[in-house]
């Protein structure tokens, strides 16, 4: 870039200019699904009591400036994490190593391990796993060499219920409709040209994922009709996201799917003796579909499990011969610990998972650094950097959540850590943050228009579908791996955390520079 060379972007609008901008967006928005149902806080439910009401989602009027070769390091580098993390799911041994540091002290990762445990006992009985990830980066500027070089950071990696593919595709066409029908003015124009502006295709490359899952999956065992079962959450703000998807994985692939409020699975499941995963819609439930692929878009948080029946619903899940996406090794490798564990340097851990040094090389030149906080030397170190406000204020502490607002940051870290017993901290991971340079944009959000400094993060999306393998008689393999398209979500640089559906920030498309 740097962004400062383009201090005019986005340019000041006139009234009238603004004017004709936000029609644009709210009309286009609607019209093409780039949509929220609306917050609690925006729509009392007197005025809507049969929940028919959906608003514009939050987006950027301007497509953010981004490097190009940051862009394209991210984009490339996806398969070889794809690679990685269908590596990590299938090492149970090595997973066990690090899960066993926090089962004692964060129930959830116990929870997901023991359930894990109980599915092994009875037996796993599909041996393939489908993988929808997405790897978020933000731009990172290093100025320790000669001058200052760009370089993409990753701030974490999803394996369980990665969002915004299906709006992200969207923005993409909202932005270059905009730039097309001059709804941007002559000076903004100059920078964004049709071919700067880069189409996420996330919504067609992820459906095609659960496409290949469902056709691996095989013939009907029980005659009946197959088809993908959506695990969601409810009520579902973030739902047009999802149905883009299940309306691209029908019109483009032929297969059907149906969506499962994750509190509901006893209800509408079953298992037959085989395990076979039988799901009886619930307007006609003497009707049964046998479910090829479970892909969760719940379950990743504790709140998705009030109850001891949410856990046996996993299980249950779990036990199936649905394939799943991901399965619950898969979701455990997306534990911010793993991540940490990846970076620690001069470790082993990467090279155990890639064994081409050239493609290990690029994905550890992503990694920003992050410590354990543990009594390890590298531990003791962090906690001295955490608990003093100075020298925490370049830190971001995390635990093994996921979904956003879960974070604590910088001043706040020493007393955070005061409060918490120090048996719990290693449950934490300490990450540096990472300080992208300055950049501009306007965010529309609940119909306000919002200008100012902002901090954008990429998401690269991935498609894996491997075999897991017994052992080295039938060693697992991967069947299918491909980039799936690309998020960029854009906050303003007041807000640490960045989630669009907790509130925090807008979807966004790129205009490389
Ligand atoms: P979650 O799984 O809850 O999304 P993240 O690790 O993505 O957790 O953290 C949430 C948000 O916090 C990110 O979207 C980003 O805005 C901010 N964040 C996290 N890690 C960093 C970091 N190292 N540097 C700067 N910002 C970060
Ligand atoms: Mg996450
Ligand atoms: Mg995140």
């Amino acid at each position: 870039m740097p962004a400062d060379s383009s201090p005019g972007y986005p340019p000041e609008l006139s009234p009238e200019e603004e004017r004709y901008l936000v029609t644009n967006v709210k009309d286009w928005s609607i019209a093409h699904g780039l949509a929220v149902r609306p917050a609690p806080s925006f729509v009392e439910s007197s005025q809507d009591p049969a929940g028919v009401l959906a608003t514009t989602a939050p987006v950027t009027l301007f497509p953010s400036l981004f490097p190009h070769t940051c862009f394209e390091q991210g984009l490339a580098i996806q398969k070889a994490y794809n690679e990685l993390y269908s590596a990590i799911a299938r090492d149970e041994e090595w997973l066990q190593e690090i899960v066993k540091e926090l089962i004692e002290i964060d129930d959830f990762v116990g929870k997901l391990w023991q359930t894990h445990l109980a599915v092994k006992e009875a037996g796993y009985v599909q041996d393939l796993s489908l993988g929808l990830f997405r790897s978020d980066y933000m731009v990172h500027s290093d100025s320790s060499g000669s001058g200052t070089s760009l370089g993409l950071k990753q701030v974490e990696f999803n394996t369980i219920a990665s969002s915004f593919g299906g709006l992200s595709s969207q923005v993409s066409n909202l932005h270059k409709y905009l730039l097309t029908v001059d709804a941007y003015p002559p000076s903004a124009t100059a920078i964004i040209k049709p071919d700067s502006l880069r189409q996420s295709n996330s919504t067609s490359s992820l459906a095609q994922g659960l496409a290949v899952a469902h056709k691996a999956y095989g013939q009907s065992r029980t005659g009946r009709t197959l088809c993908v079962l959506f695990v969601v959450q409810e009520p579902e703000r973030n739902v047009f996201d999802q149905r883009h998807l299940e309306y691209a994985l029908l019109e483009e692939s032929g297969v059907c799917s149906f969506r499962l409020p994750f509190h509901q699975t006893l209800l509408h499941t079953k298992l037959e003796s085989d395990r076979t995963l039988l799901y009886s819609p619930p307007n006609s439930p003497s009707y049964l579909y046998e479910v090829t692929t479970v892909y969760f878009r719940a379950g990743y948080s504790p709140d998705d499990y009030p109850k001891e029946e949410d856990w046996r619903a996993r299980l249950h899940l779990e036990k199936s011969r649905a394939i799943k996406c991901p399965s619950i090794l898969t979701h455990l490798a997306g534990c911010k610990k793993v991540q940490q564990v990846l970076a620690t340097p001069h470790s082993p851990h990467l090279k155990r998972f890639l064994s081409d040094d050239g493609v290990a090389s690029h994905v550890l030149a992503t990694f920003a650094p992050i410590y354990p906080l543990d009594d390890s030397e590298a531990g003791k170190e962090a906690i001295r950097l955490a608990t003093h406000p100075e020298t925490a204020n370049r830190y971001v502490l995390k635990p093994q959540r996921e979904g956003g607002g879960n974070n604590t940051y910088r001043k706040a870290i020493p007393q955070f850590l005061k409060d918490l017993p120090q048996t719990h901290w290693p449950a934490y991971i300490l990450m540096e943050m990472i300080e992208p340079p300055p950049l501009r944009n306007i965010i529309f959000r609940n119909g306000e228009v919002q200008r100012g400094g902002v901090i954008c993060e990429l998401g690269v999306y991935g498609v894996c579908l491997w075999r897991n393998g017994s052992g080295k008689n039938a060693p697992g393999e991967v069947l299918h791996n491909w980039e799936a398209g690309y998020l960029l979500r854009t906050k303003g640089d007041q807000s640490e955390e960045g989630g669009v559906a907790a509130g925090f920030g807008a979807v966004d498309s790129c205009c490389l520079v």
